[in-house]
C-alpha cells in the first residue's frame, strides 16, 4: 500500500501556547486509523493543524507532496476533508441545499447529482428527507448530513472529529458502518479522532494514543484493544 500521509514533527499550538509537541502519524492510501486521547490532549488540534486551520510547524506529505505551508483552500482542493466535531451544517437550509452547498468548490464539471444519488444511497435516512430544513433534524441525522456534505468533495482523505458525539449506540453503530463501507467501496482513507475508542479500534487497522500533545503509544487497532493500558483508560474494562 502507498503511504497518502506522512506526518514527522507535527507542532501546533495557539497564540505562544504549545499543543502538539511533534507528532508522527502515516496512514496508507484507502486505509484507516484511530486517534485516541484524553479531553484535552490535542485530537482536534491535529486535524486542524494538518489542513492548515491552525498555524503549525513540521513535515506534512500528502500523496507525495508537502502541504505544510499550504492553506486551507488548497488543502481541501486536495480532497482532504474536514468533518470537524459540533457538525457545522447549515441549519436553515435544506438537506438537498446542504449537499449541493458540500459540492460547491470543487472543480467545475463534476456530477453533483451523481454525487447527490450515491450521498443518499450512503445515508437513505437523508433521501428520506431531503426537502428538510437541517436544524430540525435530530443529532444522529446531523451527523449523518456532515458526513454525507463531506462525500460530495469526493476525499481521498476524511478526518472525522469525534463522529460518534452524542449519539445514541444504535446509531453509532450504523454510522461506524457506513463510513467502513465508504472506505471500502470509495477508497476513502479515514483518519478517525474519536472517545468511543472500542468503535474506532474496530474499523482501523491503525491507531496512535495522544497524550498532552504527544503519541504515547501506537500500533495494530487488534493489538490497541488488547493493551492493558487502553483497555482500562479508554475501553472502560
Ligand atoms: P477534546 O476531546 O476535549 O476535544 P482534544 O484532544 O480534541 O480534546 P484539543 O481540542 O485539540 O483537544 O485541545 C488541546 C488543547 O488546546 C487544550 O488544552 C485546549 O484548551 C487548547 N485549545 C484548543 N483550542 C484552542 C484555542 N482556540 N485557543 C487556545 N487554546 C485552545
Amino acid at each position: 500500500m502507498n503511504t497518502l500521509l506522512k506526518v514527522r514533527g507535527l507542532k501546533a499550538g495557539y497564540g505562544g501556547a504549545a499543543v502538539l509537541k511533534g507528532i508522527d502519524l502515516d496512514l496508507a492510501e484507502g486505509g484507516a486509523a484511530a486517534l485516541l486521547g484524553a479531553n484535552g490532549a490535542g485530537k482536534t488540534t491535529t486535524l486542524k493543524a494538518l489542513c492548515g486551520i491552525v498555524a503549525r510547524a513540521g513535515e506534512i506529505v500528502f500523496d507525495g507532496a508537502s502541504i505544510a505551508q499550504k492553506s486551507t483552500t488548497d488543502i481541501a482542493r486536495l480532497r482532504v476533508v474536514l468533518v470537524p466535531e459540533g457538525r457545522g451544517t447549515f441549519t436553515s437550509f435544506s438537506v438537498e441545499d446542504n449537499l449541493r452547498l458540500g459540492a460547491i468548490t470543487r472543480p467545475a464539471g463534476r456530477k453533483v447529482a451523481a454525487d447527490m444519488d450515491r450521498a443518499y444511497r450512503y445515508f437513505p435516512v437523508l433521501a428520506a428527507r431531503r426537502k428538510q430544513q437541517a436544524g430540525t433534524l435530530s443529532g444522529g441525522e446531523q451527523q449523518m448530513l456532515a458526513i454525507a456534505r463531506a462525500l460530495m468533495l469526493r476525499p481521498r482523505l476524511l478526518l472525522l472529529d469525534e463522529p460518534s458525539f452524542g449519539l445514541a449506540p444504535k446509531l453509532v453503530a450504523e454510522l461506524f458502518a457506513i463510513l467502513d463501507r465508504v472506505r471500502r467501496e470509495e477508497g476513502v482513507a479515514l483518519l478517525i479522532v474519536e472517545q468511543n475508542a472500542a468503535r474506532a479500534l474496530a474499523i482501523t487497522e491503525h491507531a496512535y494514543l495522544l497524550e498532552t500533545g504527544a503519541i504515547v503509544k501506537s500500533g495494530a487497532s487488534a493489538e490497541m484493544r488488547r493493551d492493558e493500558s487502553v483497555r482500562r483508560s479508554y475501553l472502560g474494562h
